[in-house]
């Protein structure tokens, strides 16, 4: 049993992961993103993070509907909207898998097929709840990384999405984050991210950090789909999942402490006002 390494993350973190555009690139050097989620109701959440994976840099970036959603983004027509049953998961492309994606049947199948593909992916919100609910996803969730290979999976969870995930409660994962963290990263074999205050990032090697960036303008609905959507960004950058967790995590929390700086908070800063933030810190550093 490995003893915790922890450390506290920032921009040493991720520097390495951190490259200047080539003059010579393209849209395909910066990879697809696709954000998989969106129930009928809810596209709001994936739209959301498919605008924050376009600000982040992705080259492309879809949306695939589990439901018929929106055919269009009129502020950010650079999206494109597909349904996810006509999608294929190409190994290349990064997924979000989650925001929005509510509980059906239908997301059932979609989210297994999701983790089943060679693709990177990041799984959050509904796709947690939907592999808490069934030891079939535990399992293909945990089976995505080899043991000793670099880890292919990022889990975002808040408390309660790893309190269902631990069989637990969200008052036990409070009372020792850094402990739980540990064991989902361990149990899944996946990157996570526990969101809240002080968010910690584990890796399935035992290995912790925590973050220190952000504050309470961030409690407000769909900033957890503006994270996810940024990992993506990363991961189809071709980022190491884990400085892409790292940096995803820190550059969120940064781009709200920026905003309260500068008068946008702590009250009423919304999801889709802080994207833009995002991308200004992500240029700065
Ligand atoms: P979700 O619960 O999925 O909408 O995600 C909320 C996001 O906001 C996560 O990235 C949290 O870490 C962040 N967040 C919420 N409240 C706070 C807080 N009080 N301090 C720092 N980050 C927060
Ligand atoms: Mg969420």
């Amino acid at each position: 049993f490995l003893p915790t390494r922890a450390f506290l993350n920032g921009p040493q973190s991720f520097a390495t992961a951190l490259k200047p555009r080539a003059n010579n690139s393209h849209k395909g050097s910066y990879g697809d993103v696709i954000v998989v989620g969106g129930a009928r109701g809810m596209a709001g959440a994936p739209v959301l993070a498919a605008r924050t994976a376009a600000f982040g840099g992705a080259g492309r970036v879809y949306v695939a509907f589990v439901d018929d959603g929106l055919a269009y983004d009129d502020k950010h027509p650079e999206l494109m909207f597909r349904l996810a049953d006509r999608v294929e998961f190409a190994a290349s492309a990064a997924l979000v898998v989650g925001p929005g994606m509510g509980t059906s049947r239908h997301a059932h199948d979609i989210l297994a097929r999701a983790l089943d593909s060679e693709a990177e992916i990041v799984v959050d919100a509904d796709a947690l709840n939907l592999i808490s609910a069934e030891p079939a996803l535990q399992h293909k969730l945990h089976r995505r990384s080899q043991a000793g290979a670099a880890a292919k999976t990022i889990i975002t969870p808040h408390p309660l999405e790893a309190a269902r995930l631990l069989d637990s409660t969200t008052q036990q994962v409070q009372q020792d984050r850094p402990h739980a963290a540990r064991q989902l990263a361990r149990q899944f074999n996946a990157i996570t991210v526990l969101k809240g205050a002080g968010t910690v990032i584990a890796f399935p090697d035992g290995e912790i950090a925590i973050n220190p960036s952000g504050n309470p303008a961030l409690s407000t609905a769909g900033t957890g789909d503006v994270l996810s959507g940024l990992c993506g960004a990363l991961l189809a950058q071709g980022w190491p999942a884990r400085a892409a967790a790292l940096a995803a995590t820190w550059i969120h929390g940064a781009a709200a402490d920026q905003l309260v700086a500068s008068g946008l908070g702590p009250v009423g800063l919304t999801a889709s006002e802080f994207i833009p933030a995002i991308r200004a810190v992500f240029n700065q550093i």
